[in-house]
């Protein structure tokens, strides 16, 4: 089917919460890991790439980006999407401008807005700066993140110096006066040759006004809630066919195997909700590991049933993570414990496991490598941006979910049980 929304997002999990609120709507939407080797094949109207260019170096993002561009007009797309997350992550030289003014230059496009905004997930932004919760995005905890630490709130100020056209603000002022008045102010910048504008947006109601006046732009960009109105918008005037098939769950053996490889907070409590549920669960100490391999691992699981969804957890306080890190090095003790998951995957999948639920961002690429995963379809919602995806693997259809960091309520492990049970 011809693809009506082709999106790039700049890494897994943010593809992963993009593709889930696509498929709110009902609409059939499919996730490549990594830009497909061959030509487009059973292509959905909505098509998610994910990249992994949050960090890398320009040049490279930006490669990679046209290559996903060119991947997705030859599925037939005639509108496009570059997802970033909700709290901006970047640094003085991009990624997130130079890869929208790539693209810009390659689809001919004058004008794109700039839209982070996630309302559900406390991310506004008011006049022109990113609000986490109550916080500035400068003074939230994104300040000291290790990789991209934000330390401006203003979305034109971190901006300006990643692009080279100017740069400017539809403020909610405009916004709050409806679709009609925002595209009035965005074309009026682009007379005034304003090619990147920051978009106010601080409650759903603004997404969809922002949505409404911007579905027709050749290229969108923001956090993956500007663009949850649009499957609604394109059904309702035709873009998409109202008998366009939806988006079916298949039936699956029950078997189910729950990994997880997430040290935050929130996946701490849901580990221990799981176990207290009377749960079995074998808890991957990276010490041990590291002397022994994943075979102790294996054997207790060779003993497990199945349909009983054992846990198999690495997941621990920062104590214990720190005490790991110090003695095994931080990247060697990760890259430890993502194996023995991963290596866990397949021997589950080998005894029949056909539903998989993995707890981490970079525990989930670990997993979706080891099961030779290269394409999700996106299924149910479990919880905001955490989606049941189908897939293949070994020649298997297999249900998947993928949970990032702190997504999901202290239930999760159940949680996604039963929506996929009642599925
Ligand atoms: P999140 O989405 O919460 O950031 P990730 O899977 O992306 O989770 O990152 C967690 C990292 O911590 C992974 O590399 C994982 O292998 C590593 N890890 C998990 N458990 C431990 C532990 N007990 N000690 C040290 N590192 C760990």
């Amino acid at each position: 089917m011809t693809t009506v929304l082709g999106c790039i997002a700049d890494d897994f999990t943010g593809a992963t919460d993009l593709a889930g609120l696509l498929a709110r709507s009902g609409v059939q939407v499919s996730l490549r890991i990594g830009v497909p080797d061959g030509p487009p094949d059973d292509t959905k109207p909505f098509e998610v790439i994910a990249l992994k260019s949050r960090t890398a170096p320009v040049y490279e993002a930006v490669e990679d980006a046209r290559a996903a561009l060119r991947w997705l007009r030859d599925a037939g797309a005639a509108r496009y999407f570059w997802k970033y997350c909700s709290t901006f992550d970047s640094t003085a030289e991009g990624n997130i401008g130079p890869v929208a003014e790539a693209l810009m230059a390659n689809l001919g496009a004058e004008q794109t807005i700039y839209c982070p905004a996630f309302p559900e997930n406390g991310r506004s932004i008011f006049m022109g700066n990113l609000f986490v919760g109550r916080q500035l995005l400068a003074e939230s905890p994104m300040k000291d993140h290790p990789l991209t630490p934000m330390r401006d709130s203003n979305l034109m100020r971190l901006l300006e110096p990643q692009v080279t056209r100017p740069v400017g603000l539809a403020d909610r002022l405009t916004v709050a006066r409806g679709a009609g008045a925002l595209k009035a102010e965005l074309d009026r910048l682009k007379a005034d040759g304003v090619a990147h504008v920051v978009v106010d947006a601080v409650a759903n109601d603004d997404l969809e006004i922002i949505a409404e006046a911007c579905r027709d732009m050749v290229l969108m960009t923001g956090g993956s809630a500007v663009a949850m109105p649009l499957p609604g918008l394109y059904l309702a005037d035709g873009t998409l066919a109202a008998d366009a098939p939806k988006a079916e769950a298949p039936r699956l053996a029950p078997e189910t195997i729950v990994l997880s490889g997430s040290c935050s907070a929130m996946t701490n409590k849901q580990v221990a909700a799981y176990l207290a549920t009377g749960a079995q669960g074998y808890r991957l100490d990276p010490a041990e590991l590291a002397e022994h391999g994943p075979q102790a691992a294996l054997d207790w699981l060779a003993g497990q049933d199945l349909a009983a969804a054992p846990l198999v957890y690495a997941t621990a306080d920062p104590a214990s993570v720190k005490a790991a890190q110090e003695r095994l090095g931080r990247d060697r003790a990760g890259e430890i414990v993502e194996q023995a998951l991963a290596a866990c995957a397949v021997a589950a999948r080998d005894r029949g496991a056909r539903r998989f639920i993995v707890a981490g961002g970079e525990t989930s690429g670990a997993v979706t490598k080891a099961l030779g995963v290269a394409r999700l379809d996106i299924g149910a919602e479990i919880a905001p941006g955490v989606p049941w995806t189908f897939c293949e693997s070994g020649g298997h259809r297999i249900a998947l979910t993928l949970k990032s960091g702190n997504f999901g309520a202290e239930g999760f492990f159940t949680d996604a049980q039963e929506k996929l049970g009642a599925a």
